[in-house]
């Protein structure tokens, strides 16, 4: 036969005996444990957040120079992150990226097509 294997409270680590349908010593552990998930899961919402952000302001910037488009080195060189997209979609044969309200397209060269996104985006 098997051997129970002792188990150890998700929380604080202290021993929870061999029964298997038990995660955490009390209801202290489990609550602490939620909210300590729930900060972690809110800090990682609001650094990715921050990010879209600042790809965002750096999207906005180059509207606001009057162009609509920018070589993939330049935008680099102001920090851009290419990875850090809100969404994506297809239009038409070209796929349309997403910044918060910025919408691009882009090349292995360039970004272009930059535009605020309007209501008829929805
Ligand atoms: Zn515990």
């Amino acid at each position: 036969m098997e051997k129970e294997e002792e188990r150890f409270c998700l929380y604080c680590g202290k021993s929870i005996g061999t029964r298997k349908n038990r995660l955490f010593c009390d209801s202290d552990c489990r609550n602490d444990y939620h909210n300590r998930l729930r900060r972690k899961k809110l800090r990682i919402k609001n650094e990715m957040y921050d990010k879209l952000n600042y790809n965002r302001n750096i999207l906005s910037g180059v509207l606001m120079e009057g162009r609509t488009c920018i070589s993939i080195d330049e935008i680099r060189k102001r920090g851009f992150m290419e990875g850090v997209v809100s969404g994506y979609r297809q239009n038409k044969n070209k796929q349309e990226y997403a910044c918060l309200d910025i919408l691009y397209h882009r090349s292995k060269t360039r970004i272009f097509k930059i535009r605020k996104k309007t209501e008829g985006d929805q």
